[in-house]
C-alpha cells in the first residue's frame, strides 16, 4: 500500500507561526476532524500535545474519545451533547438544546450569515433562556465565518454581527464566557491576540487558500503520500496502459505500476489533464482501484508534497484531496 510521511518539523514550524499571533499556545485549537485533515487522528494528537497545544476540535464524540488522553479540554461540532467534564458539544440548533443530557457543557452556535448551522440571530434570547432551564453548562459562544477565505467585505460584516451577539449573551448575566469565530483564514487576516479561542484547521497543516495578497504566514505541508513500485515492464511504441487503454506510448519505454488507486482515497479524476506528481513524472492513463503507471522505476514515487497545487490540478482544494486519504494507509513521522 501507499504510504504517508508527516513532518513534524513542519507542523511545529505552522504553530510556532500561529503562536506569534496568538501569543499564547492555551488559546489554540487544533482542529482534528476527519482523521486531522487526512493526516491521522491520533499521531496528530499526539504530536500537537508534544507541541503543547491543550484544546483541540473534532466532529464527534467518536474522535474526542480516541485523543481523550493528549487534551486538556475537547470542543465536539456535530454530535450529541452528554455530560463529560473534558468535553464540550455544539449547540448547532434549537433541537439540540432540547436532546442534549442535562448537566453537559454546551457552546452556542450562531448564525451570522453562513446559513449552513447555528440559530438564528433572532432566536438567541431564547436559546440562553431554554438552555438555562434545561440545566446545560454554557461554556462558549460561536460563530463561522462564510467567506474568510475570499477577498471581499463580507468577513467584516459577519463579524460586527458577532459583536452584537456577544454584547446580547453579556447582558443576560454570563460573564465566564467564551467566545470565537476564527478559522485558518481568519487568523491570517486578522490580530488574533485578542481572541480567546482561535480553531486552527488547515493552516496547522500547511495550507492557506487565501488570495496571495493574504499570505501573510510562511506556512509548510506537512504531509506527502508516497506510493511503492510493484512491477515494471518495457512498452513498445504504440502498446497502450490500463483500463481502456487511454494512454499509447510514443516511443520504447519503461514503464512501472506503483501500489496507490482510488480504493486508497487517491482521486480518479485526472482524465481531462494527465496528473503531474512532485517528482515531475506523469501518471499515464487511468487511475485503477489500486494501481497508477509512471515512467519510472524508481522504487518509490512521491505522489504529492503541496495539496494546494496538487489539489489545483484535480480541480479541487486541499482539504477535499487529503480527507479524502484512506484511513488504513500508513503514516510515519519523519
Ligand atoms: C473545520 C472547521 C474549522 C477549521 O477551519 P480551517 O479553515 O480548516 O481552519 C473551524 N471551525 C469550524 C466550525 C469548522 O467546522
Amino acid at each position: 500500500m501507499a504510504f504517508i510521511k508527516i513532518n513534524k518539523e513542519n507542523f511545529f514550524h505552522n504553530l510556532s507561526q500561529f503562536v506569534h499571533k496568538t501569543a499564547t499556545k492555551n488559546s489554540i485549537g487544533i482542529v482534528l476532524k476527519d482523521n486531522a485533515y487526512g493526516h491521522g487522528l491520533k499521531l496528530m494528537a499526539q504530536l500537537s500535545q508534544e507541541f503543547g497545544l491543550t484544546q483541540a476540535v473534532v466532529r464527534s464524540y467518536a474522535e474526542a474519545q480516541v485523543i481523550k488522553p493528549y487534551f486538556k479540554h475537547i470542543l465536539v461540532l456535530g454530535d450529541h451533547a452528554i455530560v463529560d467534564k473534558q468535553c464540550s458539544f455544539t449547540l448547532n440548533a434549537l433541537e439540540d438544546i432540547d436532546t442534549a443530557q442535562k448537566g453537559s457543557t454546551v457552546e452556542l452556535k450562531v448564525d451570522t450569515g453562513m446559513h449552513r448551522n447555528g440559530i438564528a440571530f433572532d432566536e438567541l434570547k431564547i436559546a440562553l433562556q431554554r438552555l438555562k432551564e434545561k440545566g446545560l453548562i454554557l461554556k462558549g459562544v460561536m460563530t463561522h465565518n462564510r467567506s474568510a477565505d475570499e477577498l471581499s467585505s463580507e468577513l467584516f460584516w459577519q463579524s460586527k454581527k458577532f459583536e452584537e451577539v456577544k454584547k446580547i449573551v453579556k447582558n443576560t448575566g454570563y460573564t465566564h464566557i467564551r467566545f470565537h469565530s476564527f478559522n485558518s483564514a481568519s487568523a491570517l487576516r486578522l490580530p488574533c491576540e485578542n481572541e480567546d479561542f482561535i480553531r486552527l484547521g488547515i493552516g496547522a497543516y500547511g495550507y492557506s487558500e487565501l488570495p496571495s495578497i493574504y499570505k501573510t504566514l510562511a506556512l509548510k505541508p506537512v504531509l506527502s503520500l508516497w506510493a511503492n513500485r510493484v512491477a515494471t515492464r518495457t512498452l513498445q511504441k504504440g502498446q497502450r496502459v490500463g483500463y481502456g487503454g487511454t494512454y499509447r506510448a510514443e516511443k520504447e519505454m519503461r514503464v512501472s505500476t506503483y501500489d496507490l488507486g482510488y480504493g486508497d482515497g487517491w482521486m480518479r479524476s485526472n482524465r481531462l489533464k494527465a496528473f503531474t506528481t512532485a517528482e515531475n513524472l506523469t501518471i499515464l492513463g487511468r487511475v485503477s482501484m489500486d494501481y497508477v503507471s509512471l515512467e519510472s522505476h524508481q522504487e518509490q514515487v512521491c505522489i504529492f508534497d503541496n495539496a494546494l497545487d496538487a489539489g489545483k490540478q484535480l480541480n479541487t482544494i486541499s482539504y477535499e484531496l487529503m480527507t479524502q486519504l484512506h484511513p488504513d494507509i500508513k503514516r510515519t513521522i519523519l
